[in-house]
């Protein structure tokens, strides 16, 4: 609000405020119901408004539209105002995030999240472009910005897939740290990625699709590049790419996809030879795929054809003969000597499979180790970070295993440091400031992470428990012992003994429906077992790539991997630490439909978000005690003109001119609260009124 601004009209912005909600729920006024809550989020969804506050809290409906929201006219608006002068936009958090790192020189983060398809991933890269748009910048720096940016569809097309839920879902997790220097310059950024979904490379449900990077290749990839891969342009070849049925997606173009991401990764420094042996990788997979085994006279494994075989020798520079012995042998170490054991054509199946997840899986690290070279900055000056977490959010599907294990399970962790964070900061702000704290009740589903983590008891220890054991551990024995250790947890539920292929987990709070997990295959995902003759031959590969993911190292290391769940356990634990110490700006997508539609609000599904997410229960802390808080020059510059004596300018003590001002709108003595800094309100109602109209003014 600039002084030149007329004064408004109450009346005026109390009738808008009807037509198009409130901008921030802390101000409204009315009993904080769900249905209120939902009501106003619907209210300014059918207005395009599909971002509104909970303090500084930012909701996010996804629209499945292009709203015109996100031009380089609305980052200028956006940049360098206060907070709560414009409607509610990601750009504000952008950029109020930016100029407090700036003054106060110190980190800070954005916590994304919302279930698949919320719109997470497209809030991480509103975020970056905000970033790479308005931020000053030298010309030396510009290659750094744009790599920043392009290393989204590269990372997109090898760790997004089509899922049910979304048609580019993130099947891995990333965290991402923008550093800035003193003048504000993006000099630099590091990712961290987590946990990528391996098993889709070798199978997909229904409905579903393999990760984008084959399609892009097969369809798009230049006549000479797949003659060279020996590959045919058609993804019906290929039995990794068919097993979903589901080839060509609506929303997708893989072949301008491929374009985008081959000259991204030109701009990030990938040599040639580089990308010659990365789409080797990619190449070899989908040969893989196609490698077939049949039975021998005595029930062992045996190739039905060599031709793929030898197109894999050939990418990954390994002998036909080697790579045959090691798809269809297993080496076992007697006493004095090595002995061959042959596969059944299932062993071999299983060898061939977990060699493609591995190549994969290892490809997509080395992707972001070589991103992240192109980022580094070698300036040793003092910087600060603007972190981006954008996870896969949860997942419920017909049937959910280890994967969906994993990400919800990451998700309870984020809720729990979100529950912490907000609390915390809040208790810290009103001791700051010198105002009595009141306690509130929430939910704390710290009972639910420990289910899964805890050190001695948590199903993460008895999965790797199981895994270890010697002996005949199947799925079957884990989910018996899982029964009896665990069958009398409130959060606990197991499927009745007649089923004992599922198991019935009931962990995640407030969910309406329990997530059913199916245990078959949790000890073998788990374990991420590759053969020992299968490491010994690749790490002989003449594929640059593959040699670097093969280590000797890990080959002759005689100490057994750590398993993938307690992995991702310890990698989220630092991911939490390396969190907790910056300021955390958090953002939570809902998703308005399952059927992708434009402009279409489910009031169930949203309703069901909005409790599971735990808005309700923000939203009540927020306003236990005072709902509302400003800075008093803050709030002087934006209410100055309805009271007389502040308007046009106040030139005494500003908590004075705000005292003021509150008394000339009615506020009673106990309606608020004088903090060191800032101005403290239990129930602001009028001025919520006014937050609109400013809003509809625009
Ligand atoms: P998530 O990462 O939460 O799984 P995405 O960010 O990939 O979800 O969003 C899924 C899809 O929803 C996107 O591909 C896009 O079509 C649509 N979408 C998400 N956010 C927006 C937005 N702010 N404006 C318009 N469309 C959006
Ligand atoms: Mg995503």
């Amino acid at each position: 609000m600039r002084s030149g601004q007329p004064r408004l009209d109450l009346e005026g912005a109390l009738i808008a405020r009807d037509r198009v909600g409130i901008q921030d729920f802390v101000l409204l006024d009315a009993f904080t119901s769900e249905t209120a809550f939902l009501d106003n989020l619907k209210k300014r969804f059918n207005e395009n408004l599909i971002y509104t506050y909970i303090g500084t809290l930012l909701v996010s409906v996804n629209p499945y539209k292009e709203l015109g929201i996100y031009t380089k006219k609305q980052m200028d608006i956006y940049m360098g105002v206060n907070f709560f002068e414009l409607p509610p936009h990601i750009y504000a958090l952008a950029d109020n995030a930016y100029h407090a790192m700036l003054t106060e020189m110190n980190n800070h983060f954005f916590l994304i999240s919302g279930e698949s398809g919320a719109g997470k991933t497209e809030a991480c890269k509103k975020i970056l472009q905000f970033y790479a748009v308005s931020c000053p910048t030298s010309s030396l720096l510009d290659s750094i910005r744009d790599r920043m940016l392009v290393s989204n569809p590269v990372l997109e097309a090898f760790g997004n897939a089509k899922t049910l839920k979304n048609d580019n879902s993130s099947r891995f997790g990333k965290y991402m740290d923008i550093q800035f220097d003193r003048q504000g310059e993006a000099v630099g950024g590091h990712i961290l990625s987590y946990l990528l979904e391996k098993s889709r490379v070798v199978h997909q449900n229904h409905g579903e699709r393999n990760f984008h990077i084959f399609y892009q290749l097969v369809e798009g990839g230049e006549e000479e590049t797949l003659r060279l891969l020996g590959l045919e342009r058609d993804c019906k070849h290929y039995s990794y790419l068919v097993q979903g049925e589901y080839r060509t997606v609506r929303t997708i173009n893989d072949k301008n996809d491929w374009k985008t991401m081959r000259n991204a990764l030109t701009i990030i420094n990938f040599s040639e030879k580089d990308i010659e042996h990365l789409l080797g990788i990619v190449g070899s997979v989908l040969h893989l795929g196609n490698v077939q085994f049949e039975a021998d006279r005595d029930g062992y494994a045996r190739l039905s054809s060599k031709a793929e075989l030898r197109w894999v020798s050939k990418l990954l520079g390994i002998h036909v003969q080697v790579l045959q012995e090691a798809l269809t042998f297993r080496k076992i170490e007697a006493k004095t000597e090595e002995v061959l054991s042959p596969f059944s054509v299932d062993h071999a199946i299983y060898a061939r499979d977990a060699l493609a997840k591995a190549l994969y899986g290892r490809m997509f690290t080395w992707i972001v180790n070589k991103i992240n070279d192109s980022l580094e900055n070698l300036d040793s000056s003092k910087k600060t970070v603007i972190g981006l977490l954008d996870i896969y959010g949860f997942e419920v599907f017909y049937v959910n295993s280890f994967e969906q294990f994993c990400i919800n399970y990451c998700n309870e962790k984020l809720q729990q440091l979100f529950i912490q964070l907000t609390l915390k900061s809040e208790q810290e702000e009103y001791e700051a400031e010198g105002i009595e704290w009141e306690p509130v009740q929430f939910f704390n589903n710290k009972i639910i992470c420990d289910l899964v983590e805890e050190k001695r008891t948590g199903i993460i220890t008895m999965l790797d428990e199981e895994c270890m054991r010697p002996g005949d551990t199947t799925d079957i024995t884990f989910l018996e012992r899982l029964e009896e250790r665990m069958g009398s947890h409130p959060h606990f539920i197991t499927s009745p003994r007649s089923n004992m292929k599922q198991l019935n987990w009931s962990c995640f709070r407030n969910l309406a429906s329990y997530l059913l997990f199916i245990i078959p295959g949790f000890i073998d995902k788990n374990n991420d077992l590759l053969y020992r003759n299968i490491k010994d031959m690749i790490r002989h590969s003449k594929n640059g790539i593959v040699r670097h993911c093969f280590p000797p190292t890990e080959v002759d290391s005689k100490k057994r991997p750590e398993t993938v769940a307690s992995q991702f356990k310890s990698s989220l634990a630092e991911l939490t630490e390396i969190l907790m110490a910056k300021q955390p700006w958090y953002i939570r997508c809902l998703k308005s439909n399952e059927a992708k539609q434009p402009g279409r609000f489910d009031d169930m599904l949203v309703r069901h978000q909005v409790k599971y997410l735990g808005l309700m229960e923000h939203l009540r802390v927020r306003r236990a005690g005072f709902a509302y808080r400003r800075r008093y020059e803050v709030f002087l510059q934006r209410y100055k003109p309805l009271c007389p004596a502040t308007w046009p300018h106040w030139k005494g003590v500003p908590a004075v001119g705000v005292e003021k001002l509150l008394i000339h709108l009615g506020y009673k003595e106990d309606d608020y609260k004088i903090g060191r800094t800032k101005i403290f309100i239990r129930h602001p109602k009028t001025l919520f009124a006014i937050e609109d109209a400013y809003e509809i003014c625009k």
